[in-house]
């Protein structure tokens, strides 16, 4: 039994990832991360979890890589003495945005191992784990990050827009199979988030935004979905699972 809780955020060295790192840190969770490499920005993300008064543990690893997988949820799993929360952040955009007639099958099958199948297996992984502990002593919670193009249609992006409308229906799944569980299963769904993923897109998207592409007409900030993922956790959605959470300024409200 842990006095404090413990999250585990994949792809968390930079970007949604760090920021939800940091807010569960602040909200007293012991924060687990996982991520490629650990580089400067990684030691930047573990000194920030630990200057905010929590332990914090690094995981090297790649979520797209079944054969790790079940050794980084180990590791995960046993940094604190078990997990109350993981958060399938880890998550790539096309390397190259054109035609839906010239998407290649190298580039479709590494998206959807990176950004749903990797993360399947993570979540089967953790949540056998979870089940297995019985020990919730803390509210308990799996948070993955999809994008507004769960439902808005890219064709420039095809491979993406799959594979996000993917983790909305693996939210559903693992919400049914583990309700009795007593685990939250929650979908966050991002709109245009200031990291960088999207500082390739920045002028199109400044001008697009200022011309009232959202209605908040602003660009959304990590701390924006963080602040999100730490409420789904604290237990204060207890009576919802499944669901999909826009964080997206109202991008997603269809206008006339
Ligand atoms: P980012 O590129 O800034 O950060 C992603 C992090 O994930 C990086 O540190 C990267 O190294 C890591 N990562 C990538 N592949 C990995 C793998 N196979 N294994 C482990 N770690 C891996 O991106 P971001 O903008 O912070 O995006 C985070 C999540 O939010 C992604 O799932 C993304 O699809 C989603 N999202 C982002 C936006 C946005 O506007 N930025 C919008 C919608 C959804």
């Amino acid at each position: 039994m842990s006095a404090r809780p413990r999250v585990f955020v994949t792809g968390a060295r930079r970007g949604i990832g760090r920021g939800i790192a940091f807010a569960f840190a602040e909200a007293g969770y012991d924060v687990v991360i996982n991520d490629l490499v650990e580089d400067d920005a990684a030691a930047e993300a573990i000194a920030g979890v630990r200057e905010r008064g929590a332990k914090a543990e690094f995981i090297t690893g790649d979520v797209s890589d079944l054969s790790a997988i079940p050794a980084i949820a180990e590791r995960a799993f046993s940094a604190f003495g078990g997990l109350d929360c993981l958060v399938n952040n880890a998550g790539i955009s096309v390397k190259k945005r054109g035609d839906l007639l010239e998407v290649t099958p190298e580039s479709y099958d590494h998206l959807m191992g990176v950004n749903l199948r990797g993360p399947f297996f993570l979540t089967q992984e953790i949540a056998r784990r979870m089940v297995a502990a019985k020990d919730a002593t803390h509210p308990r919670s799996i948070i993955s990050l999809s994008s507004a193009n769960a439902t808005l249609v890219a064709p420039d992006r095809a491979e993406y827009c799959l594979s996000k409308t993917g983790v909305s229906m693996m939210t559903k799944l693992y919400a049914v199979r583990l309700g009795e569980e007593n685990i939250g299963v929650f979908e966050i769904r991002p709109g245009i988030i200031r990291t960088d993923m999207t500082a390739v897109v920045k002028d199109k998207y400044d001008r697009l935004i200022e011309g009232g592409l959202t209605p908040t007409k602003r660009w959304g900030e990590p701390q924006d979905i963080a602040r999100v993922a730490v409420s789904l956790a604290s237990g204060n959605f207890h009576f919802s699972t499944g669901d999909a959470f826009h964080v997206d300024g109202g991008l997603h409200i269809h206008r006339l």
